[in-house]
C-alpha cells in the first residue's frame, strides 16, 4: 500500500507542495472570490491553511472550503494519501486507512466517506448514451429455498453501456427498495432507473432483461454485480443497506475510469462540490445536529 502511495505522490514531498496541489485544484484559472467572481485576493498567511480575502468585496475563504477536506484538521498531506489509496483497484477501507496515514477509525472513517461521497456526485452527472444493456439482480443472497427476503439480500438493477461489439464501456449500479416487492423472486420497475440513469436523448437502444422467470439472462451484467459484490465483500467485510448505494457508486467509478486518468479525476472532484458533513452521513435528526453543532462551538472556544 505504501509504494502505491509513493508512485502517486512522487512530486509531492512537504504540507506546502500539497497547499499548491490544492489551489491548482481548486482554482485552474486562478483565485475566484465565491461571492462575487474578483479575479484577486490579499493573502493571510498566519494560519495553518492560506486564507483569501477578496480585494473587492473583503470575503475570506479558505483554501479548504467548498472542498470534502472542508472543517477538516487533518492535514493535506493525508488527505491526498486517503484520496491515491481510494484508487487502488481494491479501494480501501477505513480500517487500513487508519493504519496507513496514522489517524483515528473514526477520522478515517469520514474521511473515506467524504471521498466516496465526491465520487458518488460525479457518478450521478454521467449518464448511459449509446446501447445500453440492463438486468435486475440480487447482492448477497441467499442459498435456502424461501422467498421472504432476507435482511443482507439486496435488490438491485445493473445497467451497461456497450459498443457495438457488446465491448462494456460504462456501468452503473442502483440500489431499489425491496420492501415494496412481494417476494424476493419479484423484480422492481425498471423504468423509474431507466429515467434515472440514461440519457434519452443519447440513448440508441434499451435492453432489459430478467433474472427471474423466463427471458434471456445478460450474463455479462449479473457478472458485474457478483463482482461487485465479491469487492463490497473482501475489502469492507459486507456493507450495511444504509450506505450500500455509496459503496455501489466507488465500485462503478473505479470500474469506468479503467482507461481514464483515475487519480486526477478524484483529485478534482475532491477538491469542488459540496462536503457531507458528519451529521449527515449518520442521518442525524434535527436534535442531534444541534447537539453536534454546539458541541463543537464549545470545543473550538476551548481550543482557542
Ligand atoms: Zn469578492
Amino acid at each position: 500500500m505504501q509504494s502505491f502511495w509513493e508512485e502517486a505522490c512522487s512530486l509531492y514531498e512537504t504540507e506546502e507542495d500539497f497547499i499548491q496541489l490544492l489551489y491548482k485544484l481548486k482554482w485552474p484559472e486562478g483565485f475566484r472570490c465565491p461571492d462575487c467572481g474578483h479575479k484577486h485576493a490579499y493573502l493571510i498567511g498566519t494560519r495553518r491553511l492560506p486564507l483569501y480575502q477578496c480585494s473587492a468585496c473583503d470575503t475570506q475563504t479558505s483554501l479548504i472550503a467548498g472542498t470534502v477536506m472542508q472543517g477538516s484538521r487533518t492535514p493535506l498531506r493525508l488527505w491526498f494519501q486517503a484520496i491515491s489509496l481510494h484508487t487502488r483497484p481494491e479501494g480501501v477501507n477505513a480500517v487500513q486507512l487508519s493504519q496507513a496515514i496514522k489517524v483515528t477509525y473514526k477520522t478515517a472513517w469520514l474521511i473515506c466517506h467524504k471521498i466516496r461521497h465526491a465520487m458518488q456526485r460525479q457518478n450521478c452527472h454521467e449518464m448511459l448514451t449509446g446501447l445500453i444493456r440492463i438486468t435486475d439482480a440480487k447482492l448477497f443472497p441467499r442459498t435456502t429455498g424461501s422467498s421472504a427476503w432476507h435482511e443482507q439480500e439486496q435488490s438491485v438493477f445493473v445497467a451497461a453501456s456497450a459498443d457495438e461489439a457488446g465491448q462494456i464501456e460504462r456501468i452503473k449500479i442502483k440500489k431499489q427498495n425491496k420492501h415494496v416487492l412481494k417476494n424476493c423472486y419479484e423484480s422492481p420497475k425498471v423504468e423509474p432507473f431507466i429515467s434515472e440513469v440514461v440519457d434519452p436523448n443519447l440513448a440508441e437502444k434499451v435492453t432489459v432483461s430478467r433474472h427471474y422467470f423466463g427471458g434471456k439472462r445478460d450474463y455479462v451484467l449479473l457478472n458485474i454485480a457478483q463482482k461487485a459484490q465479491n469487492a463490497l465483500a473482501r475489502t469492507f467485510r459486507g456493507v450495511s443497506p444504509k450506505h450500500l448505494q455509496v459503496y455501489l457508486d466507488q465500485f462503478c467509478y473505479v470500474f469506468n475510469r479503467v482507461n481514464r486518468p483515475l487519480l486526477q479525476e478524484l483529485r478534482m472532484a475532491c477538491s469542488s462540490g459540496p462536503c457531507i458533513t458528519y451529521p449527515a452521513l449518520i442521518g442525524a435528526t434535527a436534535a442531534t445536529r444541534y447537539r453536534f453543532r454546539k458541541r463543537k462551538t464549545m470545543a473550538w472556544r476551548e481550543a482557542s
